[in-house]
C-alpha cells in the first residue's frame, strides 16, 4: 500500500527552463526579469496597483508592520485561529496582539466582535481568509474606516478567491501572499506584499531594499543610490521568481486541478458528514474560494484523534491545523486565557485537513473517502 501524503510539491512544467534562463541571463539576484514577470502576473490577478515579491509571506507581513510604523504599546487585532506570522509581524514592532474569536461557519475573524475590541490604541486590524473563503469585508472595512484603522489582509490561502466579486487581497491597505510549499502556487519559500494604497508604495520599495533608494536608481530616477530609511532585505532571488513564474502562469490549470480535488471530497463526503454530525467547509454564496484546503470538523477532539490513527493505519496522512494563538505560551504573555475565544478553542481541537495537492489522483481520493467512511470511532 503506497502512502498518501498530506501535501506534495507540484511542477507546472516550465520551472527548470525558466530557472536556466535566469542563470543564462546572468541575473539570479533579486528584481530580475522573472521577478518583474511575477509582479505583473500578480498585479493582474489581484487588480492591484503594485505587488512586490518577498522572501516569504511572513516577511510580507513584517514589511507591512514596518510600513504602518507600528510602535511599542500599539494594539493590533488578529484572529486567534491563524498562523503565528499574522501576529508576530506586529509583535516584532512591540505591539500587543488583541485576539479575536472566529465565526463558527467560515472560521474567519468574527466581525461582530470588533466593536468591543477596538479602542484608541488600535493601530491595525489583520484579517486572514481561512481556506481562501473571504472574511466579511462589508462589515469590517466600514468599521475600520470610520475609526481610521488600516486593515491588513493575510491572504496566504486566498490568492484567486473573491468576496462579492472582488479579489481577496484587494481590500486591505496591504496584503500578504505566501508561496510556501504548502500553498496553491509555490517556489518553496516565498511571498509577496500587495500594495493597494499608493501612500505606502515608495517607502515599501525602500524598506524592501535595505532602506536604500536602489529601485529608483535602477529606474534612472536618481543618479546614485544611498541609505534613506531603516530597512532590510526582503527580495527573493530571481531563481525562485523563475520557479514561481512558471506556477503563476499555469494558474488556470493548477486551479482546475484543485477544484476537481475539492469537489470530489465534497461530493463524496457531504452526505456522510451530515449523517454523522461532521462539519465540512462552508463557502457562502457571495464568496468564491480558490480551493486551498478541505477539512472535516469532527464532533470531538477524541473523534479526531481516533480518525487520525485510523487513517494513519491505512497510510493516509491527515493533519490538524492552527492551535489558538491566545492559548500559546506567547499568547498567554499577552493576557490570553482559556475561554477567551471559545469558537477557536473548540474548532482547533476538532478540525482535520485531508490530503490535498495538485496531482492527487481520483483513485487515491477514493481510498481516503473509503477510509473515512469505514471509520466507526464515533
Ligand atoms: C503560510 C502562511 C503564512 C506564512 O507564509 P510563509 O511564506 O510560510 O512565511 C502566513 N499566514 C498564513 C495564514 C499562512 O497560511
Amino acid at each position: 500500500m503506497t502512502s498518501i501524503p498530506f501535501n506534495r510539491p507540484f511542477l507546472a512544467g516550465s520551472e527548470f527552463d525558466y530557472m536556466r534562463q535566469a542563470v543564462e541571463r546572468m541575473h539570479i539576484s533579486g528584481d530580475g526579469l522573472f521577478t518583474r514577470r511575477c509582479h505583473a502576473l500578480l498585479e493582474k490577478m489581484l487588480g492591484a496597483p503594485k505587488v512586490l515579491l518577498t522572501t516569504s509571506g511572513t516577511h510580507a507581513l513584517d514589511l507591512a508592520a514596518l510600513l504602518l510604523d507600528i510602535q511599542p504599546g500599539d494594539e493590533v487585532i488578529v484572529p486567534s485561529f491563524t498562523f503565528v506570522s499574522t501576529a508576530n509581524a506586529f509583535v516584532l514592532r512591540g505591539a500587543r496582539p488583541v485576539f479575536a474569536d472566529i465565526r463558527p461557519d467560515t472560521l474567519n475573524l468574527d466581525e461582530a466582535l470588533l466593536p468591543n475590541l477596538v479602542n484608541e490604541r488600535t493601530r491595525a486590524i489583520a484579517v486572514m481568509h481561512y481556506g481562501g473563503v473571504g472574511c466579511e469585508m462589508d462589515a469590517i472595512l466600514p468599521l475600520a474606516d470610520a475609526r481610521g484603522i488600516p486593515v491588513i489582509e493575510d491572504n496566504a490561502h486566498g490568492l484567486l478567491g473573491q468576496y462579492r466579486g472582488k479579489p481577496l487581497g484587494s481590500f486591505g491597505v496591504m496584503t500578504a501572499q505566501s508561496f510556501h510549499e504548502t500553498k496553491n502556487f509555490s517556489c518553496g519559500e516565498g511571498g509577496a506584499l500587495v500594495l493597494n494604497d499608493a501612500r505606502y508604495l515608495e517607502r515599501a520599495e525602500i524598506l524592501r531594499e535595505k532602506g536604500t533608494n536602489r529601485s529608483r536608481f535602477f529606474r534612472g530616477q536618481v543618479d546614485k543610490y544611498t541609505w534613506v530609511d531603516a530597512g532590510s532585505s526582503f527580495l527573493p532571488s530571481d531563481l525562485l521568481a523563475a520557479f514561481l513564474c512558471a506556477q503563476l502562469e499555469a494558474h488556470a490549470e493548477i486551479q482546475e486541478r484543485r477544484r476537481r480535488v475539492w469537489e470530489y471530497y465534497d461530493a463524496h463526503l457531504r452526505g456522510w458528514a451530515a449523517e454523522r454530525g461532521v462539519g465540512l467547509p462552508c463557502v457562502p454564496v457571495h464568496c468564491r474560494q480558490p480551493y486551498h484546503l478541505f477539512y472535516l470538523l469532527l464532533p470531538s477532539a477524541q473523534a479526531r484523534r481516533h480518525l487520525i490513527a485510523h487513517l494513519g493505519g491505512q497510510e493516509i496522512l491527515a493533519v490538524f491545523h492552527y492551535l489558538p494563538l491566545h492559548l500559546s505560551p506567547m499568547g498567554r504573555k499577552f493576557g490570553g486565557y482559556a475561554g477567551q475565544c471559545p469558537v477557536a478553542e473548540s474548532v482547533s481541537g476538532r478540525l482535520l485537513r485531508l490530503p490535498f495537492y495538485n496531482d492527487l489522483t481520483e483513485s487515491d481520493q477514493a481510498r481516503v473517502v473509503a477510509a473515512i467512511r469505514s471509520f466507526e470511532g464515533f
